[in-house]
């Protein structure tokens, strides 16, 4: 039976079968047991799949990873320990040194680190691009060596919404698929694999857990990249690979060949995987975060709705408001809403900010967006410190820039608070 999304929230991943726990257990065990040497080797092998060391694969994990792949209508997804795990090894499970990634300028900080500098130190080059580039800005980035291309959604902290059709269309007219964190949205309000998208990554810290409880990534394969039509660019996944006496892995895992590569070689070689005991946690999250996001969306929307026309706001972005820049695209993209993340500016400029947000009494200054509980941050100081002031421009992030994560509690409590705040700077 196919059930809708709220549906597939609250039921989707672990199945018990007659007599197993209804809830999803904690398989708290680095390891699994065999009757025999021979049962373990055929794992080992990959002619088996079966459960044997946790830094593979765990059945808490799997379950909540199973979820997550049906929420956002993927083959197959794999846990990683952070979103930013999940941001490298999405990357570098086609991409290797002499390689090159074009990506969308308007990305989270840690994402730009890890793709202007690290990656960079690796051997693996990036070509930033506007997220509004035009189609032909897009296609001139691209060199003979790009194997994917790279954006957000919604992209934090900036709120550019991407066109995702247009990502896609360029990206597959280059034969590379396109990889796009989803993280802002959730699969609730957008699901980038029905626009043309070939890999999701989520940091799972945010929205899916939402209690900010857990750190967490994952990287869902939609299965509709065709590997083997393109085996030029991509022989890691369609020619025999030796640690594992030859496995071809489009032919060994089919459509799922991409997340089969990655579980079998980048999470054994490098190991980021969640503790089972975090992903039991994630997935009590996920189990509201379709009523969560609807309230979050409410409740951002009345906050947007409120600064907008206060007189101490210098200007305020917010997709869902009617005159955004970005209005059109979340219009197409985020129908529902785009999430409970809004950033403004005081009139008062950066000092102004820092008053404004010690002030705050409910909403919190924490290192976090996107948790239930309303919170607020200047990234210029903090995320994005390392960018210098053209950097930050060409991520959309302004120096007086507050990032204001609206939160599920009453609307009329968080507005109160943001006006004693405001009324004090
Ligand atoms: C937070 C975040 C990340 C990094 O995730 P961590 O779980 O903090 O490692 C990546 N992308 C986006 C959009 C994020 O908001």
């Amino acid at each position: 039976m196919s059930y809708n999304i709220d549906t597939k929230c609250v039921q989707s991943g672990w199945q018990p079968k007659n007599g197993e726990p209804r809830v999803l257990p904690i398989y708290q065990s680095t390891t699994f047991k065999f009757d025999s040497s021979e049962d373990m080797a055929k794992c080992f092998d990959l002619e088996d799949s079966g459960y044997f060391y946790t830094r593979l694969q765990n059945p808490t994990n799997d379950a909540v990873a199973d979820k997550i792949a049906e929420l956002e209508g993927g083959v197959a997804a794999m846990l990683t320990s952070s979103g930013q795990a999940a941001t490298f090894y999405s990357i570098t499970n086609i991409c290797k040194a002499g390689d090159h990634v074009v990506s969308s300028s308007a990305v989270y900080g840690g994402s730009y680190n890890l793709l202007a500098h690290t990656m960079k130190d690796l051997g693996i080059n990036v070509t930033f691009v506007e997220p509004d580039c035009t189609e032909e800005e897009l296609a001139a980035a691209f060199t003979d060596r790009t194997r994917c291309v790279f954006g957000e959604t919604l992209a934090n902290p900036a709120l550019k919404v991407l066109d995702l059709e247009l990502f896609a269309k360029v990206a597959h007219q280059h034969r590379v698929p396109l990889i796009i964190d989803n993280t802002f949205p959730t699969p609730i309000n957008c699901r980038p694999i029905e626009w043309g998208a070939d890999i999701v990554i989520h940091s799972t810290t945010k929205y899916m857990d939402g209690h900010a409880t857990s750190v967490g990534g994952v990287v869902v394969d939609s299965g509709n990249f065709d590997w083997q039509a393109n085996s030029d660019l991509f022989p890691e996944l369609t020619t025999p690979n030796k640690t594992y006496h030859g496995t071809i892995f489009t032919e060994t895992y089919g459509k799922a060949a991409y997340i089969g590569k990655m579980v079998t070689t980048l999470m054994r070689d490098l190991g980021s995987i969640p503790s089972p005991n975090n992903s039991f946690l994630l997935n009590i999250g996920l189990e509201t975060l379709h009523l969560r996001m609807e309230r979050h969306c409410e409740n951002a929307k009345q906050v947007a709705k409120y600064l907008k026309d206060h007189p101490k706001i210098a200007w305020i972005k917010y997709p869902d408001l009617i005159d955004d820049s970005d209005h059109e695209l979340a219009n197409k993209y985020l129908p529902d809403g785009s999430s409970g993340v809004t950033i403004v500016g005081v009139k008062s400029g950066r000092q102004g900010a820092v008053k404004f947000m010690d002030s705050l009494k409910l909403a919190a200054v924490v290192a976090h967006v996107a948790d239930c509980r309303t919170c607020v941050l200047h990234p210029a100081s903090t995320t994005h410190r390392q960018m210098n002031d053209l950097e930050l421009e060409a991520a959309g992030v302004r120096p007086d820039l507050i990032r204001l994560s609206v939160g599920i509690e009453n609307v009329q409590d968080i507005i109160a608070d943001l006006e004693q705040a405001l009324a004090n700077i």
